[in-house]
């Protein structure tokens, strides 16, 4: 929490209130409800007014007032993070600063591949700014229509593509940033070789909001994939996953842009859940994978190539059947299965939610592990391992047993996390591959970090933020 757990001062909000106009604050209680509570409603927050600035100015000038009374802000995006770092607590001492209206593409550079955008778009927008100049902005994920690039950055967001293009991180240039004391960074730099002392648009890349405000970013453009293919397998097991993940990199390199894995039980809940959805195999299988493979020129020949390797896989065992899909409308629909499956869990009730990764080769050890525990520990729970298994990452959700009492299952939720954490970590993994740490699991992380690096980032923290008003209580 802030040193000032107490209510921000009258003077203050008419100061901020001056800056931003009319059409930049709200703090009637009803439409800043959206602003306060998070995706999960897991989070629940309290704030006497959120501020939503137009330019970088603004932002500059709003810090800067919070600076001098040490009033804290919670820099908030689309507000779709999966960890409670957007929402401010409920001691309403803080302030939220929405970087909403700050939607402008500022540029988009064809032969420089990069575009200039300010915080607030919304990534869907970014991706549609990219392909109308032919390009490809490759970042994407299931919330894509409402999160905000500030909050991808800042969250450094994995996704669906990393396998190919890397996390959030990976695709950025350059940064616009204000600092904790309203001064501003201009680290828009659009250059793919520098050398010139620190990088520090490293610090604010995945910090959470704690350490300044992003404001624009210079984001890496790809050239546009002409040839996508898309293939659903059936396995007989996790490890088979791996095997084959080994074989697909080994037959197509990089031209491999998507791994993604799901149980049976994953599929079923999707079937039974989401309309129009169907099983493209005949018959059920332990575990599938979708392959995607995708490259930039038409008549790349990745139809034949895909076909060739997933017919040598089947005759060495390591699959047990496979369709491709012939249109990109088959495409769409085999990449919802995986992507729906968040959503088909609602209606099985309560769920567990994990967000690990390991060194690939340790994923099936980790799914049976933590499946047979967590079983154990609550006798009739669904274990429904899926996710971006090209990168290490698994999302390990444990569904309620069927007609189980809701509270009593989520009782558990912190005795499952901690053995599922424990057991990442035994096998040199992470507790959070691609969500953050936020307030869920800014505890949690003292267990798993050692002292040397927590006191590094709590050096880091008290350097760019020595009053401590970025984003308190949340990661360090
Ligand atoms: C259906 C669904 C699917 C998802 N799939 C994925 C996935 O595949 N991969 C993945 O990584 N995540 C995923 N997420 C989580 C979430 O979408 C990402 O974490 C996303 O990057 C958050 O962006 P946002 O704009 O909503 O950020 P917010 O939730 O608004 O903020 C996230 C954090 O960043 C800070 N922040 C926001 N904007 C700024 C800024 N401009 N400057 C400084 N700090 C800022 C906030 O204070 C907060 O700590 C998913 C979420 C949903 C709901």
């Amino acid at each position: 929490m802030s040193e000032a757990a107490k209510p921000v001062p009258s003077a203050v909000l008419e100061r901020i209130r001056e800056i931003v106009g009319p059409e930049g604050w709200i703090s009637d209680a009803g439409a800043m409800h959206p602003y306060l509570v998070d995706r999960r409603e897991l989070y629940h927050g309290r704030a006497p007014m959120v501020v939503r600035p137009a330019s970088t100015d603004e932002v500059s000038r709003v810090v800067g007032v919070c600076a001098e009374s040490a009033t804290a802000i919670v820099p908030q995006g689309g507000n779709t993070g999966l960890c409670g770092g957007a929402v401010p607590h409920d001691d309403g001492s803080e302030i939220v600063l929405s970087l909403s209206r700050m939607e402008r593409v500022r540029e988009v550079d064809a032969v420089n591949d990069t575009i200039t955008v300010e915080a607030g778009c919304i990534l869907a927008d970014v991706q549609a700014a990219a392909a109308e100049a032919d390009r490809l902005f490759p970042l994407s994920l299931g919330a894509e229509g409402s999160c905000r690039i500030g909050g991808n950055l800042s969250t450094n967001a994995g996704g669906t593509a990393v396998l190919r293009y890397g996390t959030a991180r990976d695709l950025v240039l350059g940064l616009e940033v204000v600092l904790a004391d309203g001064r501003v960074w201009d680290g828009l730099r659009a250059l793919r070789k520098d050398n010139t002392g620190y990088d520090l648009k490293q610090l604010f890349l995945g910090a959470e909001g704690t350490l300044g405000i992003i404001t624009a970013a210079v984001l890496k453009l790809f050239p546009r994939p002409r040839e996508v293919q898309v293939a659903f397998a059936g396995l007989a097991s996790a490890a088979d996953a791996v095997a084959l993940f080994s074989r697909a990199r080994a037959a197509a390199g990089d031209a491999v842009t998507g791994f993604e894995l799901l149980p049976r039980i994953g599929l079923e809940f999707v079937l039974a859940h989401i309309p129009g959805s169907r099983d493209p195999l005949a018959a059920p299988h332990p575990w599938y994978v979708l392959v995607e493979l995708s490259g930039p020129g038409a008549g790349d020949g990745l139809g034949a190539l895909l076909e060739e390797f997933l017919a040598a896989a089947a005759d060495d065992g390591l699959l047990q059947d496979a369709a491709i899909a012939a249109s990109e409308a088959q495409a769409r629909a085999l990449w919802r299965l995986r992507e729906d499956l968040a959503e088909a869990q609602v209606p099985e009730g309560a769920s567990i939610k994990h967000d690990i990764s390991v060194p690939l080769p340790r994923i099936p050890e980790f799914i049976a592990r933590a499946a047979k525990a967590t079983t154990r520990a609550i006798p009739g729970s669904r274990p429904i391992a899926f996710g971006h298994i090209g990168d290490g990452n698994v999302h390990f959700n444990l569904s309620q047993p069927p007609g189980a009492d809701r509270g009593a299952f989520l009782a558990e939720w912190s005795r499952i996390n901690r053995m599922v954490h424990d057991l990442a970590a035994e096998l040199g993994g992470s507790i959070s591959a691609e969500h953050g740490l936020g307030q869920l699991k800014r505890e949690e992380i003292l267990r798993y970090k050692s002292a040397v690096e927590m006191e590094l980032m709590r050096t880091l923290k008290r350097a760019l933020d020595p009053k401590g008003i970025m984003n308190p209580g949340k990661v360090v």
